[in-house]
């Protein structure tokens, strides 16, 4: 399908990352089938079944891993190969690398390497996640290189081959170390620059933005979403799910993201003079450390005054990740800026942890379902389930209820039948550039004074 030029490319970094976890996932496969034939082959000859039973296991998970990886099952690759990497090696440490006053273990040091490459390929995922798988492995390092112990079962292997097995070890586990730590530094280093480009990105004007329609049943549109791109002059287009979260770490998001809302509310008053434009919202989404500023209130006071918006036009949206801290603050907050005219929306909903206590009340008008329960919503029984309690939720607490990453027809005839009435996504229109959508708008027609209402525009 053609992709225009305002929908961004593929993340370089998280194709990078995806690469690289492929190619550890195939040589960790490789490693397994290698050792498990190897050590087969060695162990058959001196009569050890037990241990040639568990060499073909250590086989069968290494083709599993293979198999995986080649259908793309990355991330159940990747567990699989560090929970059997983990296995094989306390297990060779204690039945085949029984340290002696000749030899030193050496097999554990494989842990560590373990280790850095959990840190490294699960940056992504929760500090939780991180921090136990690779605390585990640390921990399973620390005891079997400070206790002698091992199972003396016949299995142990001749002080002589371990005494070499000592040198191969640990120059392959230094190499291994070396390499990830490597690759970690790169990491860093490209995470600076990339936060240094973000801040002269924002002085030099590369960022714009682009607006998605939203509209109702009848293809009447209501609205806008404004949403944030960065042409950097090299990267080209850099994706939000980029960006977004390094200048949230960064702090940068407050001046970007008040760039983003005094640019939407100007372009709400440049489309408020606009025969047929004039009643269309705009949806401005709002990050969760902009929204815990102490003056956000005032902020957005300001741009109002400033540019002379219709408040009521202007719809916030709020992730419900962002609703985790101090719940009575963000209510507060939320109640003046409904004083003013502003509407709010609760993005991804469903996603997150939010109550349905504190969803009771939240001053909130709009819910938006997930795009990832559209996404299979006519073939998972889970995910429809899931969409129609969102629908219902929103019915009984008055709230407007849009759905989110609606891409065919089939998933708007569902929704529809299921109660919902209004739909942003790929079937109506990518997001696009203001003169696009005012295009799009005016071929398709604004919404009526009703279904604005519907909408949840007060
Ligand atoms: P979001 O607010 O949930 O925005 C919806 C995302 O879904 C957008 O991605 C949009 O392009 C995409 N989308 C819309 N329709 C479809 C569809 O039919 N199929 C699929 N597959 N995707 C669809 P985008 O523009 O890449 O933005 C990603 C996220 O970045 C946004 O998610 C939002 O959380 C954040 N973001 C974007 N602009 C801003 C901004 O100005 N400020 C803040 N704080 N966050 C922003
Ligand atoms: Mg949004
Ligand atoms: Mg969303």
């Amino acid at each position: 399908m053609h992709t225009p030029p305002d929908t961004p490319n593929r993340s370089p970094r998280r194709e990078l990352h995806r690469r690289r976890m492929r190619m550890t996932l195939w040589i960790g496969a490789a490693l397994l089938i290698v050792l498990g034939l190897g050590w087969a082959a060695f162990f058959s000859s001196r009569g050890a079944w037990a241990i040639v039973a568990m060499d073909l296991v250590m086989l069968a998970v290494g083709i599993t891993i293979a198999v995986l990886t080649h259908f793309k099952r990355t991330r159940v690759a990747f567990f699989l190969l560090v929970i059997s990497m983990f296995i094989v090696i306390c297990g060779v440490s204690l039945l085949l690398d029984v340290p002696s006053a000749q030899a030193p273990r050496s097999t554990h040091n494989f842990l560590l390497v373990l280790a850095i490459a959990g840190l490294v390929f699960l940056r992504d995922d929760s500090p939780a996640m991180r921090y136990s798988v690779t605390g585990i492995i640390c921990t399973g390092f620390v005891v079997l290189a400070s206790w002698p112990a091992g199972i003396d079962m016949g299995y142990t292997l001749p002080d002589g081959m371990r005494v070499w097995g000592t040198w191969v070890n640990n120059f392959f586990s230094a190499l291994g170390i070396y390499a990830l730590v490597h690759v970690m530094v790169a990491d860093l280093a490209e995470h600076s620059a990339m936060e240094v480009a973000l801040r002269k990105g924002l002085m030099r004007g590369e960022f714009f933005l682009t607006y998605q329609p939203q509209v109702t049943s009848e293809g009447h549109v209501t609205g806008a979403e404004a949403l944030l791109r960065w042409r950097h002059p090299k990267l080209g287009l850099v994706p939000p799910d980029e960006f977004i979260p390094l200048a949230e770490q960064s702090g940068l998001i407050l001046p970007l993201g008040a760039w983003v809302l005094g640019t939407a509310c100007s372009q709400l008053v440049e489309w408020s003079a606009k025969p047929g434009m004039d009643r269309l919202t705009l949806a401005v989404n709002v990050s969760v450390r902009q929204f815990r500023q102490a003056d956000f209130v005032q902020q957005v006071q300001s741009v109002i005054e400033r540019t002379g918006v219709q408040p009521r036009r202007l719809k916030l949206e709020l992730t419900e990740s962002s609703l985790v801290h101090d719940i009575d603050d963000i209510i507060a907050k939320m109640a003046q800026l409904r004083a003013l005219g502003v509407g709010f929306s609760l993005d991804d909903f469903g996603t997150g942890y939010s109550s349905l206590n504190y969803l009771k009340r939240l001053p909130l008008d709009q819910l938006k379902i997930d795009q990832s329960f559209i996404r299979d919503i006519l073939t998972d029984s889970n995910d429809a389930a899931i969409a129609r309690m969102v629908i219902g939720l929103g019915d009984s607490l008055h709230f407007a209820v849009i759905a989110e990453g609606v891409e065919t027809l089939g998933q708007q005839q569902f929704l529809m039948q299921n109660g919902c009435h209004l739909f942003q996504g790929y079937l109506f229109s990518r997001p696009v550039p203001a003169e696009a959508f005012e295009a799009y708008v005016l071929a398709a027609a604004p919404a009526s004074a009703q279904e604005l209402l519907d909408s949840g525009v007060r």
